[in-house]
């Protein structure tokens, strides 16, 4: 628990759009009710370097898709109690997996051009190592819920924070997961 009693809570952004995290945005008055129950400890939104110890909550946006995704994903999991899914690419690799079926070779090379055209060259070093798949999160460590979409509609989003902030498992009722 965090201070006065909120639950400690994170969001993480690994391979993904961002577009899940622009959705939890979209939850507008309720992060007020939100900020009210749980302590944000980490994410995209706030300056903390290192992702830390003893969180309650963690929603994660992506696939795991290259070296430093793993290697948070590994940290995410060692430090939370309760990790989520959340949005597409989180769940099944969605977007972020459509690369999948090409050599990393051929990506990098068409992705990171070689100077060529006037088009400064990508320093290749500087770029994360793509691990040879783009992989949904419960592939690589186990989680306890999934919020699925592309991104997930705000009103799905906060049914489940409901769920998490309840200490019940993450539940969406049927018309949660229809997809508009
Ligand atoms: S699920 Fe959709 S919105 Fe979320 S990161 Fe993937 S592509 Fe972007």
């Amino acid at each position: 628990m965090g201070r006065r009693g909120r639950i400690r809570f994170a969001t993480v952004w690994l391979g993904g759009c961002s577009g899940c995290h622009m959705s939890f945005l979209d939850l507008d008055e309720r992060l007020v009710e939100l900020a009210g129950k749980a302590e944000l400890v980490y994410g995209p939104f706030m300056d903390v370097k290192e992702f830390p110890q003893k969180v309650d909550v963690t929603l994660v946006e992506g696939a795991v898709a290259n070296r430093a995704n793993l290697s948070m994903a590994e940290k995410v999991r060692e430090r939370s109690r309760i990790v989520v899914s959340l949005g597409d690419c989180a769940i099944t690799g969605n977007v972020t997996s459509m690369r999948n079926h090409l050599p990393v070779a051929d990506v990098l090379a068409t992705f990171l051009n070689d100077g060529e055209g006037g088009v400064p060259a990508m320093d290749y070093d500087a770029v994360p190592e793509l691990l040879p798949r783009a992989l949904p999160l419960h592939q690589v460590i186990p989680v306890e819920g999934f919020i699925p979409g592309c991104p997930p509609d705000p009103d799905r989003i906060w049914a489940a924070i409901g769920c998490l902030l309840r200490g019940e498992p993450v539940h969406l009722e049927s018309d949660m997961l229809t997809f508009g």
